[in-house]
């Protein structure tokens, strides 16, 4: 291994690195036990990363923002933030596990007492597992309200047929979140209407009512094609209103963008530091590669771009932890960040020249990893759609 150092950035005093020291010692704690070897042996083998997700589990991180009085830590949505930069910063995967965060948190705004009574407490002890949301259908992506998956009120419970893609996580979760049309889409009066969430109990319906065909994709992420046939739901299952899920949905939509900006943000300072190092140490033409402004300088513009990423973050996570307005900073902190993030891998793996390629060097892991963000959970253009109409007042460009 050629600059394999792994020492940690000193230049973040800018995103008030150290008023969140002990929280990032301790997530650190815990995904330094998952080596490089540990993570090379998940990707080659296309497994889920169980031990890592139980270990963060157990630690307790992943109920960081669950309320105490239902046993999680009530974390602001900044600490949460710098919990999932740090995973991904050390080396580890947040994709596999940000589900655990955020989902569940649809249930602590919107649910009823019973919902959270039977669900939080065991969420947060690790018991049970819901990392897992079924949005996206194949036929109508990011057009949400034409989904078409049905589901109709039969006296006390609801049946549900329909079909959802890239429902990730969901061989390894007890709950899904299942967003489906109650009203046709002909009869509501705006298009965001009719829609409801439910609770789907995973447990009873897997291989029953719901057969999943896995998504064999670029990156190792649990992911599947789901078709619902009669999929009978009780009604104490819905989440809230019928016909107001899509709002629900989207009140969460903020935290989960802020969340995966935070990811990347992480993703791109460990590309940095590896780069840097390896800049550094490789020895080509006599001299350190580094010393090449060729090679220096797109790897300092990629840190600028992460830096400024992560003060948009911080920005968005100040605005939703004082309850204002935040749409546009989570939107502009998750374009931001997926795009550093992006920058800063490819720059890392050309700064490796033909190492970058090799798996035991870990970029070419990452670099998949991390493209998926330019896409998921929503794709580049339509954040640039909700800036240009809702933040500069441009006409809506669909
Ligand atoms: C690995 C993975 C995991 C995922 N996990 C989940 C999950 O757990 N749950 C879930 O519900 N979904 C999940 N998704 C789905 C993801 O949210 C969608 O892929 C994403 O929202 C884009 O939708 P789409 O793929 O249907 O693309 P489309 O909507 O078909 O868009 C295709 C391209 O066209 C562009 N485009 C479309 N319309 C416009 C427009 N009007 N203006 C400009 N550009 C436009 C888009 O930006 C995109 O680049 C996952 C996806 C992947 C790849």
């Amino acid at each position: 291994m050629v600059g394999s150092s792994s020492r940690p950035l000193e230049i973040l005093a800018m995103t008030s690195e150290d008023s969140f020291q002990s929280l990032r010692d301790g997530v650190r704690s815990v995904v330094s036990q998952f080596d490089s070897r540990y993570w090379q042996e998940v990707d080659e083998a296309r497994a889920f990363p169980e031990k890592f997700v139980t270990a963060l589990t157990q630690a307790g991180w992943l109920s960081a923002l669950i309320p105490e009085e239902y046993g999680g830590s009530n974390l602001s949505l900044t600490e949460a933030s710098v919990i999932m930069e740090e995973i991904n910063r050390a080396g580890g995967n947040s994709g596999a596990c940000h589900g655990q965060m955020y989902v569940m948190g649809c249930v602590v705004r919107h649910g009823s007492k019973a919902q959270k009574e039977a669900l939080l407490p065991r969420i947060a002890s690790g018991e049970l597992r819901m990392q897992s949301m079924a949005v996206t259908e194949p036929t109508t992506g990011s057009d949400t309200t034409r989904l078409k998956t049905m589901a109709v009120r039969k006296g006390d419970r609801y049946v549900v047929n329909g079909q959802k893609v890239w429902t990730s996580r969901l061989q390894h979760s007890d709950y899904m979140l299942l967003l489906a049309r109650t009203t046709p889409l002909a009869e509501v009066k705006k298009r965001s209407e009719g829609l409801s969430v439910f609770l789907v109990d995973l447990r009873e319906c897997v291989g029953k009512s719901i057969t999943v065909r896995p998504i064999r994709n670029m990156v190792n992420h649990e992911t599947n094609e789901i078709f619902i046939d009669n999929l009978e739901i009780p009604v104490e299952n819905r989440i809230g209103e019928e016909g107001q899920g899509l709002k629900y949905i989207l009140d969460g939509l903020n935290a989960e963008r802020i969340l995966i900006a935070a990811e990347c943000i992480g993703d791109g300072y460990w590309f940095i530091d590896k780069a840097r190092d390896y800049a550094n140490g490789r020895r080509v033409f006599d001299r350190p590669i580094a010393q090449n402004q060729g090679v220096q300088f797109p790897i300092a513009r990629a840190f600028v771009n992460v830096e400024a990423a992560s003060l948009m973050r911080y920005e968005a996570t100040r605005l939703f932890d004082a309850q204002q307005p935040c749409g546009a900073q989570a939107n502009m902190s998750k374009l931001l960040a997926a795009d550093a993030s992006w920058e800063a891998a490819n720059v890392c793996l050309q700064t490796h020249g033909g190492f970058g390629f090799a798996a035991e060097y870990d970029i070419e892991r990452k670099f998949r990893e991390t493209r998926l963000y330019q896409v998921a959970p929503i794709s580049t253009n339509l954040i640039l759609s909700y800036v240009g109409e809702h933040v500069l007042g441009m006409p809506k460009s669909y």
